[in-house]
């Protein structure tokens, strides 16, 4: 078993540290927060005063923050107690630009890095379901895989280093705009006088299918487990989703992609962020759509 230090135990980090303490692991985690290192102590995580005095003697140092900038910060503070060998893993969702970053830091320093953001939700945290989207060196990756397996159950490697935020990334650029698609669908249906029950059953099964509609349909009634049917309470915030459309956009911008409708969508979470709406679920979304035909 090894022994492993987790920077950052939030909504996402805490419950991964606890299920890797379940695996058998020795996890030491460290939190600027005093009620998530509460939290984590209660799931068996060893807390330490800092980061640095985590990482000292870890095997493998995972950390799961909210942007780039604490990922570096974290990352370049920490580098110069990591035991040499040891394994340097990010789960966090960041820019491409960023995850390169600390993965040159590592190679530096002569350890294995991989960058591994998640899908799967607070949700998939604590019953360890989630998806992993690894990128890195293939030794990394196998390095990092048992690690990953106690906290997911679905392991891709998707490429060299920052590959993994740039699957990240894309998929979530495609459910913005899919679930601003499927909201204004319904709202059109509405104004239509098709029921929500018939456009569902026809596009469910018809070439309209996508996971926004038959895993997380954003009107009430269809799919038990949607939001929808508890006040849009999340689930995936909507300021989150307004984070990875902005990575998304910024990626587009730097590399001269074209994603004319991966803009419109960051435009209208953007929109609805501001409105208050940003720890309303993302499928919240189709409210918005719907006061807009109303104005
Ligand atoms: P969170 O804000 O609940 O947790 C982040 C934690 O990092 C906080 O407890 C904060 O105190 C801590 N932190 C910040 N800087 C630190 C530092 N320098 N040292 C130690 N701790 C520090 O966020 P979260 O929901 O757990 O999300 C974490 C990451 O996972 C984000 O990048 C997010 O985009 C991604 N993500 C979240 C979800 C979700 O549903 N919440 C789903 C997929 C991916």
């Amino acid at each position: 078993m090894a022994a492993i230090a987790f920077i950052g135990l939030g909504n996402m980090g805490e419950p991964m540290a606890a299920n890797l303490v379940k695996a058998g692991h020795r996890v030491v985690g460290f939190d600027l927060v005093s009620e998530s290192r509460d939290a984590a102590k209660t799931n068996g995580v060893t807390i330490a005063g800092s980061a640095r005095a985590a990482v000292t003697n870890a095997d493998v140092i995972i950390t799961m923050l909210p942007i780039g900038r604490h990922v570096v910060s974290v990352w370049t503070d920490v580098m110069p107690v990591v035991t040499r060998g040891a394994l340097m893993i990010d789960c966090s969702t960041i820019d491409v630009e960023s995850a390169r970053r600390v993965h040159m830091l590592a190679a530096r320093a002569s350890l294995h890095s991989v960058d591994a953001p998640v899908s799967g939700g607070v949700a998939g945290a604590r019953d360890a379901t989630l998806t992993f989207m690894a990128g890195g060196e293939v030794e990394s990756f196998e390095a990092a895989k048992p690690f990953l397996e106690a906290m997911g159950k679905k392991i891709i490697h998707c490429g060299r280093d920052g590959a993994g935020q740039a699957a990240k990334i894309c998929n979530n650029m495609i459910l913005g705009v899919s679930m601003i698609a499927v909201g204004e669908a319904f709202v059109l249906a509405e104004k239509l006088g098709l029921s929500r029950q018939a456009l569902f059953d026809v596009a469910s099964t018809a070439s309209g299918q996508c996971w926004s509609l038959t895993s997380y349909c954003p009107v009430p009634g269809l799919v038990p487990t949607s939001p929808a049917n508890n006040d849009y309470k999340p689930g995936f915030a909507s300021a989150m989703m307004l984070k990875d459309l902005t990575l998304a956009q910024e990626a587009a911008k730097s590399t001269g992609a074209v994603t004319p409708l991966g803009q419109h969508a960051q435009d209208i979470y953007k929109a609805f962020d501001a409105a208050g709406n940003g720890g309303v679920d993302f499928s919240g979304i189709i409210r918005h759509i719907r006061a807009l035909a109303e104005n």
